[in-house]
């Protein structure tokens, strides 16, 4: 017991750590800011190192900020895996921070196909997120994306704190590769015409580009769930849903639950719930693209399409 808790000092003192607790077998520690992004790189590191998830799970990424204790966490950390593009607009200050104080930092999106507001698209044109080029940084809605991600990992990982994960980091991507075939078969069932999806904010569009659905558009016609809402664009997204067709709306974290209920009542859409940015129960990634596949197929299947 004693040995075991020296050994496991001297791996965090020898990767530089000072002050994260050590727990788990290895000694590093990699903070990570979301609870989805911080699943995967819980299965992709194994038991190799001890990984910290710094937002709670359930909070809004976009506008969660980070107390003391939570900033002292990323300080203390040997490596920093962060989302990037924006998402984690309440820890940038922190991160740089931790940066400057020496803690290496991976950007998940650094290592992604990064899907971009196209002309047209956005409904806001002078909303620097909906400006033609504006970057999106909801990834993970996409697992060959994810996928993408942990291949990058290894070699951070190992050049921040000389660990290797090359294993369990394999068998990671292995189960990302099955998981897109799996999303891929829930999807693929709901007809063409069906396929217009309406969001809580415009988190959609990777698993969109993915699976050939189509984002017709979001309450908050933004890539942040902290876009401004506005009486025109609210008739503008009625408009385009009854052309469109589409049924259902699916409102996330940060969603008006009482706009969501009014674009129903005018439009005689469903409402449907879709945990976009937090985990499902068992904590599991896997479970989080079953989850939406399955709801986002079921709920168009049923009631989406004219
Ligand atoms: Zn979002």
């Amino acid at each position: 017991m004693l040995a075991a808790a020296i050994a496991a000092l001297m791996l965090t003192v020898a990767g530089c750590g000072s002050g994260g607790p050590e727990e788990g077998s290895g000694g590093a520690v990699i903070a990570v800011t979301t609870p989805v992004l911080g699943a995967v790189v819980k299965d992709a590191v194994g038991d190799a190192a001890t990984v910290e998830v710094i937002m709670p799970n359930g909070a809004d990424p976009h506008e969660w900020r980070p107390s003391a204790k939570d900033v002292a966490r990323l300080e203390g950390a040997d490596l920093i895996v962060q989302n990037g593009l924006g998402l984690e607009s309440g820890l940038t200050r922190a991160i740089a921070q931790a940066r400057e104080g020496g803690v290496p930092v991976f950007t998940a999106t650094d290592h992604v196909d990064v899907r971009t507001v196209k002309a047209g698209e956005g409904a806001d044109p002078t909303d620097a997120d909906q400006a033609t080029g504006a970057k999106d940084p909801h990834f993970w809605t996409d697992p060959t994306q994810m996928r993408s991600v942990v291949e990058a990992l290894p070699a951070a990982v190992r050049s921040a704190t000389g660990t290797d994960i090359a294993t369990p980091s394999a068998a990671t991507a292995a189960r990302l590769t099955s998981l897109d075939e799996r999303a891929r078969t829930k999807l693929d069932a709901v007809p063409t015409s069906a396929r217009g999806i309406v969001t809580g904010h415009e988190s959609l569009g990777y698993l969109a580009r993915r699976y050939n659905y189509r984002v017709v558009g979001a309450i908050t016609p933004s890539l942040s769930s902290q876009g401004q809402l506005s009486a025109a664009h609210l008739a503008a997204l009625e408009a385009a849903m009854k052309a469109a067709g589409v049924r259902v709306v699916f409102t996330e974290q940060g969603t008006s639950p009482q706009v969501a209920s009014a674009i129903a009542d005018s439009t005689g859409a469903t409402v449907v719930e879709l945990a976009t940015e937090a985990l499902p129960a068992d904590g599991s990634y896997v479970t989080y693209i079953e989850d939406i596949s399955r709801r986002i197929a079921s709920a168009l299947a049923n009631t989406g399409g004219r």
